[in-house]
Order: structure tokens, then C-alpha cells, then sequence
């Protein structure tokens, strides 16, 4: 399974990626994760993009374009894997399909989830995610079972910077602006799958599955 999530910030990627990547034994590579463990270890790489992911616009195409290249090429994605938050421009997805096309493998499929806006941002805006094994939560939805603690690891809850109200709006408005270009992009390829987000997680979650098998 290669496979890309397209969606809004907000639209339930991160979460249906962790199932899909369990269901079928591949990696998640979500490019957002790579930044923030890039900004926690203030690399020099993670100290130029924090920059852009506080104001919630994109981090340049040149350096997501490289981390992601290097990415597909290690081993663990010689049987499939899952891209979350990338591509998030044309010129990533061109750059992309030389990337693929230079590895000899193509994609299954591209789903694209899709959620009205203002659930995007109650969702954004109420977001909790662990520090330690970024798992994710949600005040009202979602919580953990202790308050501000990871279900999972015991980790840390915390806000992500981005997540307030105004960056998410601005998040939003860049996605309309700059990603939504892409259903195009994967139409015309006969790769795209439209999902709607809205119908409970188990349901999304199955028609992925089908529409990707
Ligand atoms: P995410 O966790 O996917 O919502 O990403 C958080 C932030 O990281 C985004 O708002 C961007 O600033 C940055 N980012 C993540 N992926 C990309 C990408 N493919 N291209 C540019 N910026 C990205």
C-alpha cells in the first residue's frame, strides 16, 4: 500500500493514518511529526521552520521536498507506506512523482478527507497532542481518561502553538489556497478517492480502506 492523506488541517489525517498504518504494517510518514521532533531537538533544520509552522504557513519546498526524498528512500518503505501533510503544493507533488518515478514504484491511491469548516476549526482549536508519542486527543471528542495526560505513554498533553484560533484560520486559508490545487493534480491521474470526514471515526476509517483497495 503507497498512499497519500490529503485534507484540512483538522480533517482527522494524523488519526486515520495511525490506523491505516497498523492495519497494514507500513510507515507513517507525516511530515508535520518530522518538523516538530526537528523543533523539539532544535536542529538547524527545525529552528528555520518553526518560524513558519507558528505563523501556520508553509515550510519551504525545498526542504520538505529533500526530508521526504530522503525519507521514502530508507528500507522500511520497500513494501508501501503512508504520506501525511505531504504532499501540500504542486511543486511538492511534481517533485514527488520524480521522486517515485526515480524509486520505480507509483501510488494505490490518494484519499482526500473532507470536513466542513467550521468542524475543522472546534477541532483544531480543541486539539490536544502527547508530547512524547504525539498522540492525539480532543478536549470535548476526544479526551484521555486523566485530564492533560497520554493514555497511551503517560506522556505530557499539550496545545500545539498552531492551534490557536487565528493560526488555525490562517491554516486554513492557506490550504485552500495553496493545497486544495492537488485534488486536481490526483484527479487527472485517476488517483483520487473523495472521503467524507464527518461520519464518525470507524466509519471514515473503512471507507479509506475500501476506496484504497
Ligand atoms: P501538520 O502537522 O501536518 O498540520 O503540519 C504542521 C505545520 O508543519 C504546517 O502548518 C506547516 O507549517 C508545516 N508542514 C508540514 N508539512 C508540510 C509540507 N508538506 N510543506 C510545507 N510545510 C509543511
Amino acid at each position: 500500500m503507497r498512499t497519500i492523506l490529503i485534507g484540512p488541517p483538522g480533517a482527522g489525517k494524523g488519526t486515520q493514518a495511525e490506523m491505516l498504518t497498523a492495519k497494514y504494517g507500513i510507515p507513517h510518514i507525516s511530515t508535520g511529526d518530522m518538523l516538530r521532533q526537528a523543533v523539539k531537538e532544535a536542529t538547524p533544520m527545525g529552528l528555520k521552520a518553526k518560524t513558519f509552522m507558528d505563523s501556520g504557513a508553509l515550510v519551504p519546498d525545498d526542504v520538505m521536498i529533500g526530508i521526504v526524498a530522503e525519507r521514502l528512500a530508507r528500507d522500511d518503505c520497500a513494501n508501501g507506506f503512508l504520506l501525511d501533510g505531504f504532499p501540500r503544493t504542486v511543486a511538492q507533488a511534481e517533485a514527488l512523482t520524480d521522486i517515485l518515478s526515480g524509486l520505480r514504484i507509483s501510488l494505490n491511491g490518494v484519499a482526500d478527507i473532507e470536513v466542513d469548516d467550521d468542524i475543522l476549526l472546534r477541532r483544531l482549536t480543541g486539539r490536544r497532542v502527547c508530547g512524547e508519542c504525539a498522540a492525539t486527543y480532543h478536549v470535548a471528542n476526544r479526551p484521555p481518561a486523566r485530564e492533560g495526560v497520554c493514555d497511551k505513554c503517560g506522556g505530557e498533553l499539550y496545545q500545539r502553538p498552531d492551534d490557536n484560533a487565528e493560526t488555525a484560520e490562517t491554516r486554513l486559508k492557506v490550504y485552500k489556497e495553496q493545497t486544495l490545487p492537488l485534488i486536481d493534480y490526483y484527479s487527472k491521474q485517476g488517483l483520487l478517492r473523495k472521503i467524507r470526514g464527518d461520519t464518525g471515526l470507524e466509519n471514515v476509517f473503512r471507507e479509506i480502506c475500501g476506496a484504497l483497495e
